[in-house]
């Protein structure tokens, strides 16, 4: 069995969870759920970042403990990714003891190896986003990132060589054109490398100005830096200086899934670390690209965050998964609208899916009392090729992430079962007394959704196997081995329709 390990990002607690953050996660559950239906051992990790100033002050401003506002942020992220059928594996805390052992540990053997050092620091730093900047960094003064007021500083700190290390990310970015995808985030960091020299990165934080933070292990006055503390949940989340065979088993990350606003910390910092601690980086960072709404990211500050809660009650998760997964390739930007929700969840799930789904068991029903059985081998010649295009391309396709093209061949074979239907006219069949041409009709259409139910498993958990007990068949039948056509029965019992539309604006 060959492994695979899979991370999202660790989600800052500093509000509720948005659009966003789902994307990210159903992204990584359609993969890890996908592994597993090739039978591969998957390790997914997903949790929460909670250190720094940021979240100190907004536990402030409501008026609670720091850890409780804390817990309380974390369990809306649990609520929703049970919600959305996000099957992680590991859900870790960036205030966990194992953690912040192991991000101490990391400090101190990296200064003992002389790659963190003490030195002054003079620059500008912006509250909000914890980042301190250099004057020739600040954009006509002001934070780079978000745009704010700056305060000028002058201090001492502890730093982290990147400039040692930045020949060797040339070399092993220019060595591994797959390690950064897609190819335009590749682009972007091997141009920013071969046109800027690192400046080495401040790990630590003054307890004056940042108090919520893991202790610096060897020097009492300070923190240490966020990003620094947050990505090595990577390598503590499997074991890392705990459980060696455990790491060993896991490391190197197969995919490190993030949106593209934390490329640099995760294409630059973060394999430059692990290089200065001797490990291998990951074999894959995938950027992902945001979803707009009116042609700006979403985010708390700019109070155009949808709330992935209520678009549950309304599509359901499935639908939302749906939504999310077909309506643009990923990689790339999207706009987030309710027209363009509905007509997806109205024309593809409601009346292609739901419509094929419903009227094949309607029709087993009322013709052969739900039960049909038989040697049926030969697949209708007007879809097999669907099926066999399905064969040939949904593994490859799924390797490289082209959800939406997945989707698409995928829709063309629930398409050509709807024109089937039409085609063949089963009313007339049995107004005939045609029974074996219209039990052959009907089994083939039922082994038909019975594979497609097994492709669309990853991307809709909850209906893939809702198909397979309206099939009468068990869920452990959902695995990629069983997505060819056998012979075989069918005692089916029809549920509802899978999907109702919506009308509402
Ligand atoms: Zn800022």
């Amino acid at each position: 069995m060959s492994k695979f390990y899979i991370t999202t990002p660790l989600y800052y607690v500093n509000s509720s969870p948005h659009i966003g953050h789902a994307y990210t996660n159903i992204i990584g559950d359609c993969v890890a759920r996908f592994k597993r239906l090739k039978n591969e051992e998957v390790f997914f990790l997903t949790g929460t970042d909670e250190h720094g100033e940021k979240i100190k002050l907004t536990a402030d401003e409501c008026n609670e403990d720091t850890l409780y506002f804390i817990d309380r942020v974390v369990n809306s992220f649990k609520e929703l990714w049970n919600k959305l059928n996000i099957s992680y594996d590991f859900f870790i805390r960036t205030t966990q003891d194992f953690h912040i052992r192991v991000v101490q540990e990391v400090i101190r053997y990296l200064f003992e190896q002389e790659d963190i050092y003490k030195s002054n620091y003079q620059g500008f730093y912006c509250i909000p986003c914890e980042s301190l900047w250099t004057e020739a960094q600040l954009d006509n003064g002001l934070c780079p990132e978000c745009k704010r007021k700056v305060e000028e500083i002058v201090e001492e700190n502890y730093f982290f060589r990147l400039s040692k290390y930045q020949d060797w990310l040339k070399r092993y970015l220019k060595d591994n054109p797959n390690f950064i995808k897609p190819k335009i985030r590749y682009n972007e960091v091997l141009g920013f490398l071969e046109n800027n020299d690192l400046d080495d990165l401040c790990v630590s934080r003054p307890k004056k100005r940042v108090s919520w933070g893991i202790d610096f292990p060897i020097d009492d006055n300070f923190v240490v830096y966020v990003w620094f503390d947050a990505l090595i949940n990577y390598i503590s989340g499997i074991g890392f200086n705990q459980d060696k065979d455990k790491f060993n088993k896991w490391w190197p990350a197969d995919i490190h899934l993030i949106g593209k606003d934390i490329l640099r910390q995760h294409a630059i910092f973060w394999p430059i670390m692990l290089k200065a601690l001797n490990l291998q980086p990951p074999a894959m960072i995938f950027a992902h690209g945001w979803w707009k709404v009116g042609e700006e990211k979403m985010s708390k500050s700019r109070g155009n965050i949808v709330n992935p809660e209520e678009l549950i009650k309304t599509i359901g998760a499935d639908g939302l998964r749906y939504f999310l997964l077909r309506e643009i390739p990923l990689g790339m930007d999207g706009n987030f609208s309710w027209l363009a929700i509905k007509n997806r969840f109205n024309s593809d799930l409601a009346n292609d899916l739901g419509n094929l789904v419903y009227r094949t068991l309607s029709m087993v029903e009322k013709y052969f009392e739900c039960f049909i059985s038989g040697n049926f081998e030969k697949i209708p010649d007007s879809f097999k090729e669907c099926l066999d295009n399905l064969q040939k391309n949904y593994v490859p396709l799924m390797e490289s992430l082209d959800f939406s093209s997945v989707l698409e061949e995928i829709w063309q074979l629930v398409n050509t079962m709807n024109k089937f239907i039409e085609d063949t006219k089963p009313w007339l069949l049995w107004k005939e007394n045609k029974v074996e041409d219209l039990k052959w009709f009907l089994f083939s259409l039922l082994e038909g959704i019975r594979i497609m139910s097994i492709y669309i498993y990853p991307f809709m958990p909850q209906t893939s196997i809702e198909i397979m007990n309206q099939l009468g068949r068990d869920d452990k039948e959902i695995t990629l081995k069983k997505a060819i056509w056998q012979k075989g029965s069918f005692k089916i019992t029809k549920g509802k329709p899978l999907f109702s539309r919506i009308d509402a604006d």
